[in-house]
């Protein structure tokens, strides 16, 4: 399979009448497999909108999501949680880290939720805040850490499942220039060591440094280039 993300005239309108917004306008693209992708846009352009359809947490109003050959309009409420657990890690501008966990704790979430036994997890887990080099703070709580070192750990979460597909929406928003590098940098690293599809929003031209590729979102639409 060499497609990750296929997207077919992807309409999602907000509300009727007068109040109606047409948040994405029959939108087509696609993400090749293993590929660090970036959509760019200003704010209100649609990124979160797009994000939340293509992870199956937003229904769209018309159109077609295919990822990794699985159509998601066509799977249940039931089938696509299943499908999400297993296929998608999600990383958000705000990190989205549960606060009374440590670190560890925080990884280990969703392992539990999927059943994996006591020394497996650790030993993904270990690995993982290995990679984002989290190893020394693994007992320490979210507000201990920089912003930088929370999405490090945010990203940690989000791959320790194996996903095929990382989503992640404006995930330097809150950080400064140089953290922001540092992040971009573990995505291209992160692409490579665990052989995954990442396809990230942001309005930063520093990620063009970074990137496979990128697309421009504009009020719904993207941008041919
Ligand atoms: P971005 O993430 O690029 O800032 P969004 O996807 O959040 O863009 O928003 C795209 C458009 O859809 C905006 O005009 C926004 O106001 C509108 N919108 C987003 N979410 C909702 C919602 N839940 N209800 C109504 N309008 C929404
Ligand atoms: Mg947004």
């Amino acid at each position: 399979m060499t497609i990750a993300i296929k997207v077919t005239d992807l309409e999602r309108t907000y509300g009727s009448g007068e109040q109606q917004v047409r948040a994405l306008k029959k939108l087509n693209m696609e993400v090749p497999v293993g590929q660090f992708m970036a959509i760019k846009g200003r704010s209100g352009s649609g990124k979160t909108t797009l994000l939340n359809c293509l992870g199956g947490l937003d229904k769209p109003t018309a159109g077609n999501i295919e990822i990794f050959g699985s159509e998601l309009t066509q799977l249940n409420d039931d089938q696509l949680t299943k499908w999400r657990r297993e296929k998608v890690g999600f990383i958000f501008q705000s990190f989205g880290l549960l606060p009374t966990l440590s670190a560890f704790e925080n990884v280990e979430l969703m392992l539990r939720i999927n059943g994996v036994p006591f020394r497996q997890r650790q030993q993904r887990i270990d690995q993982c805040l290995g990679l984002v080099g989290l190893n020394k703070w693994s007992t320490h709580r979210p507000y201990e850490l920089s912003g930088g070192q929370q999405q490090r750990l945010a990203i940690a979460r989000a791959i320790v499942t194996k996903p095929q597909l990382i989503l992640a929406d404006e995930p330097t928003g809150e950080l400064d220039t140089e953290t922001a590098g540092i992040i971009l940098e573990l995505f291209q690293n992160i692409v490579e060591t665990e052989k995954i599809t990442i396809f990230a929003s942001t309005h930063d031209s520093l990620v063009d440094e970074y990137v496979d590729g990128v697309l421009q979102l504009h009020d719904g639409e993207i941008l041919k280039t």
